[in-house]
């Protein structure tokens, strides 16, 4: 059973879905006037992690994120540069697309763009109005918070001691104080300015609010209740609460059964913020790092507790994975060169099977993702195996009949880090080997072809006659030659083992 820790019970939650093996799932996308820094990226990477754990858990997810794509932020930057709001949007809404793909996290099944939906936030506001919910004045709509008494429910704060909560400017720069009923009252439709992009309603000229946005592509695409609403802490109030507040006003039932939030990722323990100035755009971190390095970094810590992040961080998660990928290496390179003489292979610890030990770690894994989606455990689960089967097989030789036992270690592996997104099945070689290595057969092997893995071949062949002869020379050589372009070498029973990606 997974659990699921619900923002607004403050608690666990045992998970039980709407519609039986069915999740709908929604998660606030970016507001698209820049790219995206690491701290967007976390919170998009734990609730892909999400998804991917429901669904390796056997449920038909549907996922939505939406793409805000009108906004006052978008509107001042297109000023800024003298272009359309609708061209800024339209270019950082492929970079977000772009970056996202990059860092490994799916597309969602549906990407609904606000500018596209304008027509379904009409009509909920017209409900909201026609329901004493919202007020129009002069061609501004709001919500009035107080027609809504559970209002702060999500955030646990008591509607009496808020205080203009929603602050807005007009184009004047006064503030809208005397236009709202009340100073909590926020704006889900407002009345077109100059140069600003508007569209025809039934209050004039306007554009819709930023909540009301995925209350009405949340309805529209997953219907209502939504299994799970997602996205970081900082929405949670007022986005999330005014989310809450204009869906449940007008249908008058659930509007998500559960509430999930990603902690804020930090540097130098404070939140990583635009308006801080403290960020790195997740473009450029990649340009300097394996995404799958990044990720593991994520996946070390629980989605709710905050993340600090360092470069030194970075480089002991790029050490874990290292280790993970050699270990994957080193079962698909035995199981690729089983030594046909061997005899059977006898655990050097007592009481380990290949079944036993694929089958705990798989439920290892899945008992701290059950519970709500304990990353850090769950790679614990993959390290506590990889240990102990590093510890029973020592040195072993493997014969045919090893073959499936050690496929079955290395696929366990690349599965379950699958699901937290992290793809560690072993690299095509030869598209990775360095071409110098060639000119380095051809220097020391008298290699006379073209192809990079034929030369590592050659090279171990001429290092094996080598050292049968006792040419330490050239052993040292190719050993040192091969080192030298970032190869590994390990010489096992079953001969000497090769790589490159790790
Ligand atoms: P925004 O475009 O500012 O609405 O942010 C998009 C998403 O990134 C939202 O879900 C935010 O909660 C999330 N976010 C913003 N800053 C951080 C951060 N430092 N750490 C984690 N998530 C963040
Ligand atoms: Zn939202």
């Amino acid at each position: 059973m997974i659990r699921i820790y619900d923002t607004q019970a403050r608690a666990k939650r045992d998970f039980v879905p709407a519609r039986e093996g069915k999740v709908g799932m929604y998660v606030c996308g970016p507001t698209v006037y820049n790219y995206i820094h690491i701290g967007n990226a976390r919170t998009f990477i734990s609730f892909d992690t999400v998804r991917r754990y429901l669904e390796w858990s056997g449920y038909d997810v549907t996922f939505v994120q939406n793409v805000t794509d009108v906004d006052d932020k978008i509107i001042t930057k297109a000023n800024e540069e003298g272009r359309s709001a609708a061209e800024v949007a339209a270019e950082y809404t492929e970079a977000f697309i772009a970056d996202m793909r990059a860092a490994g996290v799916k597309d969602p099944d549906i990407r609904p763009k606000a500018t596209e939906e304008i027509d379904e936030m009409i009509k909920l506001v017209e409900t909201l109005i026609e329901k004493g919910h919202a007020y129009e004045v002069e061609g501004d709509v709001y919500f009035s918070v107080r027609s809504f008494p559970e209002y702060g429910k999500l955030s646990n704060r008591n509607i009496d001691e808020m205080e203009g909560g929603h602050r807005e400017l007009r184009a004047d720069g006064k503030g809208l104080e005397d236009r709202k009923r009340d100073p909590l009252d926020f704006a889900v439709w407002k009345a077109a300015k100059p140069g600003e992009p508007s569209w025809e309603s039934p209050w004039g000229q306007g554009r819709p609010g930023w909540h009301i946005e995925c209350s009405a592509m949340s309805r529209k695409y997953l219907g209502m209740p939504l299994d799970i609403h997602g996205g970081g802490a900082d929405l949670a109030f007022p986005h999330h609460e005014n989310e809450i507040a204009q869906s449940e006003a007008a249908c008058g039932c659930t509007f998500s059964n559960y509430w999930m939030h990603g902690g804020m990722l930090q540097i130098n323990s404070e939140k990583m913020s635009k308006s801080l100035g403290n960020f790195l755009l997740l473009r450029d971190v990649l340009k300097e790092c394996d995404a799958r390095v990044l990720r593991m970094l994520m996946m070390q810590t629980h989605y709710r507790s905050p993340l600090d992040f360092s470069k030194e961080r970075l480089d002991e998660a790029g050490a874990s994975l290292g280790r993970l990928c050699c270990c994957i290496d080193r079962m698909d390179w035995l199981a690729s060169h089983p030594d046909e003489n061997a005899p059977a292979f006898v655990p050097e610890t007592e009481g380990f099977t290949f079944e036993k030990a694929v089958k705990n770690v798989r439920e290892a894994f899945a008992a701290s993702m059950d519970d709500d989606f304990n990353t850090a455990g769950a790679l614990g689960a993959i390290f506590g195996f990889v240990g102990e089967v590093n510890a029973a097989l020592g040195t072993a030789t493997f014969g045919p009949a090893d073959v499936a036992n050690l496929e079955s270690v290395r696929d366990v592996i690349i599965e379950l880090m699958g699901v937290l997104g992290i793809d560690v099945a072993p690299a095509k070689a030869e598209v990775a080997y360095p071409a110098e290595v060639v000119d380095l057969a051809r220097e020391v092997a008298g290699f006379e072809g073209e192809d990079a893995a034929e030369a590592v071949d050659a090279l171990l062949e001429a290092r094996a006659d080598a050292r049968a002869e006792k040419n330490w020379a050239v052993a040292d050589a190719v050993r040192d030659g091969l080192c030298g372009l970032g190869f590994t070498i390990e010489d096992t029973p079953q001969g000497a083992k090769v790589s490159y990606s790790c």
